[in-house]
């Protein structure tokens, strides 16, 4: 199997091929094509039910398990970027990640992949430790996507806190009701009771689910390690999202 047979398009195929991978990892076959065809049913739809105003749910949701260094990133990356080239606008994909360096490396592979292909790619990487004035300016530039940590992502969304960059009246909150894919990459810490997460993170999935008279239009993927089992927390949040 190679790239173009999971149906992507030639310059996806051409930067995988520059970037040396030189045929699909597993979990790639398994969900690219799993991923182009149901998100893509799912944004029809979502055109279709707002031209007729329906109430029905349009979204469609992934879990992923998959074992790290597998290519997982390139796996839910490339067929965004796919659905992004048709249907450039606004903020379209938000990834929460546990750390400030998984977040670091999405958003390069991110970039690779997209710029790679010869698109104007924009990615905001929104994590804890860097200006959150600087943040809210870029999130109000609408980047293509936004990857980054729960805990900054969620302060922002609460329009940041009076004395660290933000003026706490919302001016820097980003606007996430018309993102189209969220991804929970590595859900299993994001959402595991110890790690302190899962409050900032529903936090944020209820910022990014469209709240219109419209059904929610946001689709989730979310990935964790393949050698655990889903947690009920993890089915708890996707019948959130
Ligand atoms: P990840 O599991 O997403 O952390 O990816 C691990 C590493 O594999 C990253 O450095 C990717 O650039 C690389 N990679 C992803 N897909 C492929 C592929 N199909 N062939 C070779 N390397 C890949």
């Amino acid at each position: 199997t190679t790239f173009a047979d999971l149906g992507l398009c030639p310059p996806l195929v051409s930067t995988c091929r520059k970037l040396g991978f030189v045929k699909p990892t597993p979990v790639q076959r398994a969900i690219i094509p799993r991923i182009l065809h149901d998100f893509q049913t799912a944004s029809n739809r979502t055109t279709n039910n707002n031209s007729s105003s329906s109430t029905s749910s349009s979204s469609s949701h992934l879990l992923v398990l998959s074992a790290t260094g597998s290519g997982k990133t390139a796996a839910f990356a490339l067929p965004l970027l796919h659905l992004l080239s048709h249907d450039p606008y606004g903020i379209y994909a938000l990834v929460i990640t546990p750390t400030r360096e998984l977040a670091k490396q999405i958003q390069q592979q991110i970039l690779a992949l997209g710029c790679g292909s010869g698109w104007k790619i924009t990615v905001a990487l929104i994590v804890g430790g860097e200006d959150m004035t600087r943040q809210g300016l870029e999130l109000g530039k609408q980047p293509n996507f936004v990857v980054g940590t729960p805990g900054r992502v969620a302060e922002l969304c609460r329009g940041g806190e009076i004395g660290s960059g933000g003026n706490g009246r919302g001016m820097y909150k980003p606007n996430f009701t018309k993102v189209k894919f969220v991804v929970l990459d590595e859900a299993d810490r994001l959402l595991c009771p110890r790690s302190g997460f899962e409050r900032d993170v529903a936090e944020i999935l209820l910022q990014s689910t469209t709240t219109t008279t419209i059904s929610p239009t946001t689709s989730s993927i979310v990935t964790g390690e393949q050698q655990q089992q889903p947690q009920p927390n993890e089915r708890r949040i996707r019948r959130d999202v």
